[in-house]
């Protein structure tokens, strides 16, 4: 059973492991960076610029919004909210399988239990299955859009009629790549309407901060209120709070990366279908290959040529590997690597 998240460290040049902005963050960000200094360093940090910033950027008013040390803080904050007034000894939280590993990491570390529900071979998100699931021990169901690692995206209109049905029991979805399929849960009256509703984003993916460490919660105001009482006041440094309103506001290098993946996304596609493997449709900046049994030998292959992938090897099936499609100039090395592995192999 996994109680620690696995860090996937990697020495390869090119890293397509972990869905990081392969360009790193904007260029504005380090100068907003370079003119903090010793009193910065020295005080504990003012989050009116970066609240200011992201709550323009998700057109919410502030209190619609807490920022955290990275979504996984926040991912950690909405489980020990959801856990901690719970009546029974036994607390439920519902998620997928696959999916992020953190749902339920955190449901562990707070002393829930994980009910996983499979996804079947279409990777579908199995929305009755998962109705199913939830019963008066469930505190929390964590959803993800576009999911990881499939990439595939459901209407938001449908998460919302199930986080209405399912109310009073929280509803986490998960938007860590919402950047990427334009599609998301955050408005204003949809929150305020559904207030057991939390949307989860983070600046790591699009945004090029992930070694800043910042995301953020949104939700109805009292939600925000319940969820500030367990967060630490000064869980995200200053200088991820300085980097915030600088990323928000060079819309011209996400928009530049965001288009970067589109591209990247069509052409792993289009390759894996020539060389016969099977993808999934993504409208995030990775993509699902399934390279069946020989998934082993390729990733070792990539790995030697300087290219990490996430081999995905105890999902069922077992050859599922998440390739990150970010900047084109890193697929078209991947798509390299990969043919020349398979020329190899045939040899
Ligand atoms: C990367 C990722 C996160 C974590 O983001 P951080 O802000 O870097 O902690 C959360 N959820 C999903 C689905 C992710 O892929």
């Amino acid at each position: 059973m996994m109680r620690e998240y696995q860090r996937p460290t990697a020495s390869e040049r090119v890293r397509l492991h972990l869905n990081e902005n392969g360009a790193g963050a904007s260029p504005r960000v380090l100068d907003a960076l370079r003119t903090l200094g010793r009193r910065e360093a020295g005080c504990y940090p003012d989050y009116d610029a970066a609240y200011a910033a992201v709550s323009a950027c998700f057109a919410v008013p502030r209190e619609y919004v807490v920022l955290t040390n990275g979504l996984d803080e926040g991912i950690f904050a909405a489980s020990t909210f959801a856990f901690r007034d719970r009546r029974t000894v036994h607390a439920e939280a519902v998620g997928v399988s696959p999916a992020f590993d953190m749902y339920e990491i955190c449901t562990r570390a707070v002393g829930g239990h994980f009910i996983a529900v499979p996804l079947d071979r279409g990777l579908a998100l199995p929305f009755e299955a998962i109705r199913a699931r939830v019963t008066a021990a469930t505190r929390i169901v964590f959803l993800t859009n576009p999911h990881n690692p499939t990439g595939a995206t459901v209407p938001v209109h449908d998460l919302c009629a199930l986080a209405r049905e399912l109310a009073p029991v929280t509803v986490f979805v998960d938007e860590a790549y919402a950047d990427f399929s334009g599609a998301t849960l955050i408005d204003r009256s949809v929150l305020s309407d559904t207030p057991n509703l939390i949307v989860g984003r983070t600046f790591s993916k699009a945004y090029g901060l992930a070694g800043l460490r910042v995301g953020a919660l949104v939700a109805a105001p009292a939600t925000i209120s319940r969820l500030r009482e367990v967060l630490p006041p000064y869980s995200v440094n200053a200088w991820a709070a300085a980097a915030l309103p600088a990323a928000i506001a060079d819309t011209a290098y996400r928009e530049w990366y965001v288009a970067q993946a589109a591209e990247s996304r069509t052409l792993l596609a289009a390759v894996c279908a020539r060389l016969g493997f099977e993808t999934w449709p993504s409208t995030a900046n990775f993509v699902l290959v399934d390279f069946g049994d020989r998934s082993h030998a390729i990733v070792r292959d990539l790995a030697r040529r300087g290219i990490a992938v996430r081999h995905r090897s105890s999902d069922p099936g077992g050859g599922f590997v998440r390739v990150t499609a970010g900047l084109v100039e890193d697929t078209r090395l991947f798509v390299k690597a990969l043919e020349e592995a398979l020329c190899d192999a045939r040899d």
